[in-house]
């Protein structure tokens, strides 16, 4: 789709790609478009470009884009190739990473000939947009945990390969053995973390797949709204908290891999340069978080907000039923009802003269809303595997887990399952809990900072 150019980004309302309308009903399009994915390319017979343009006399902003049909190539009414459409590549963006994806620069109308078609109705493009781009970015949610996922397996693979260093245990005994790295306490830590986002991430995007599959089967009007409301609540936070955290294994995969890690002779490398541009495009994450403060936060008088809240606190109740499991329970549901007073208190802030400062914090509460989804997300899993294992392991004491795992690849896998929620609630979800008090600490300190004191 074409949205960009050089001085509309972020700020779409700003293009000024326009098109006239032609007497046939047609509109002609003249403008410039930047960094178009698959703008041009020569993999497909043809290329339907999307495009953003504001109708000559059209209201200034958002609420005067329309959006347009243009194909590469016009086809025939017998289906053969047509005319080619007035639409030139100008120039390749040289990027960071995702050298696989054509992205380019564009001209539209160069020559007065570019012919687009109006996609529904005149002024309301951003509407269409949207439908694409909501789909979109949980693609880039997705693209994002893959890479992670990807850097991950690798990273995992290395360290049960690598021999380097001996064991803790045996430091000081120069006879021994060097060991694979992944016997080393700080490198089980960089794997388990890593692992601990992955599942948890997984879980999530499989969870908003399942909200679209009630939202198309659910029979009354209540539960459809329910399932659309956790929807646009979450949307925002797969793609960006997806694409952070993501980033982030994706470094930790390159640090497992030390100084090879850094070269190209290994795939981590390429899939940090490569999961960048998730946090970027399809709306950059702190836009992201402008809307989930801005606009979902406070969306039906925040009852789609109070929704997720109440579904996480049905699988702590669950949860609290199950002897091995009540004490993460315990703690998730502190997170759950620490994150019910940030989003109220950070909420009033935003309608309130603080507007600025609210939204300085507008990154950090999206950021802790996917920590305690994520804590759910791990719960969840526990909810499921607890039992299972329960059967393999005949019971969920400590020895009899350990003992079943390491005889019975499934009763590994649970066991997994729980020691990464643990890894999970207990070393990491405190960090959030520290994160939401600098939430509510409120400092203006970003706001307030001369822009001159920033340096430079
Ligand atoms: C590889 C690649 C592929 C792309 N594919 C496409 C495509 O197919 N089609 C297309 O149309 N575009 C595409 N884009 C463009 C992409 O969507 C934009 O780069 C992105 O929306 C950000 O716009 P910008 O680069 O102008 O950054 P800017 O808008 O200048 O933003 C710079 C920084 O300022 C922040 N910022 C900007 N405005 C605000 C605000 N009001 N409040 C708070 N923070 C703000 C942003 O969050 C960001 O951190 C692609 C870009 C790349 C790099």
């Amino acid at each position: 789709m074409l949205l960009t150019e050089p001085q509309a980004g972020s700020d779409v309302g700003s293009l000024t790609t326009t098109a006239t309308r032609n007497p046939d009903g047609a509109f002609n399009i003249t403008g410039s478009k930047i960094f178009i994915t698959a703008g041009d390319q020569n993999l497909t017979e043809n290329i339907i470009h999307p495009v953003l343009a504001r109708i000559e006399g059209a209201p200034a902003g958002t609420k005067g884009i329309s959006i347009f049909i243009v194909p590469k190539v016009w086809v025939n009414p017998d289906g053969t190739p047509g005319d080619t459409s007035d639409v030139v590549c100008t120039g390749i963006e040289e990027k960071m990473g995702i050298h696989g994806s054509a992205t380019c620069s564009l001209t539209l109308g160069g020559r007065g000939k570019c012919r687009g078609l109006l996609l529904g109705e005149e002024n309301k493009g951003m509407k269409v947009m949207f439908h694409l781009m909501n789909e979109a970015r949980l693609g880039v949610g997705l693209q994002a945990f893959s890479m992670s996922s990807a850097a991950y397996m690798a990273a995992l693979n290395y360290a049960r390969e690598r021999i380097q260093g001996k064991s803790l245990l045996a430091m000081m005994n120069p006879a021994s053995p060097s060991v694979p790295i992944i016997q080393h306490p700080d490198v089980r830590r960089m794997l388990t973390w890593m692992k601990a986002h992955i599942d948890g991430m997984r879980s999530f995007i499989y969870y908003i797949g399942y909200c679209f599959d009630r939202v198309a089967v659910s029979k009354t009007d209540a539960d459809r709204d329910m399932f659309q409301g956790l929807i646009e609540i979450m949307t925002p936070v797969v793609k960006s908290y997806c694409s952070d955290r993501a980033f982030e294994v994706c470094t930790q995969a390159v640090q497992v891999f030390g100084g090879y890690g850094y070269t190209r002779e290994y795939p981590v490398e390429q899939l940090l340069r490569d999961c960048k541009i998730t946090s970027i495009y399809e709306g950059a994450n702190g836009i992201q978080a402008m809307y989930l403060l801005g606009r979902k936060l406070g969306m039906k008088k925040g009852a789609c907000f109070m929704g997720l809240l109440a579904e996480m606190q049905k699988t702590i109740a669950t949860a609290k039923t199950i002897d091995a499991l009540s004490d993460l329970a315990t703690k998730t549901e502190a997170g759950v009802n620490r994150l019910a007073e940030v989003a109220m208190s950070l909420g009033m802030n935003a309608m309130s003269p603080q507007v600025m400062s609210a939204f300085a914090f507008a990154q950090p509460f999206l950021d802790v809303v996917g920590d305690v989804i994520m804590a759910w997300m791990h719960l969840w899993r526990t909810v499921a595997a607890a039992p299972r294992l329960e059967k393999l392991a005949g019971s969920l004491t400590p020895d009899a887990r350990k003992s079943a795992a390491q005889t019975n690849r499934q009763a590994a896998y649970y066991e997994g399952v729980l020691k990464t929620a643990e890894f999970y609630i207990r070393a990491v979800f405190p960090i959030a809990m520290g994160k939401m008090n600098a939430i509510t600490d409120f400092s203006t300190a970003a706001v307030d900072m001369p822009d001159m004191a920033l340096g430079g």
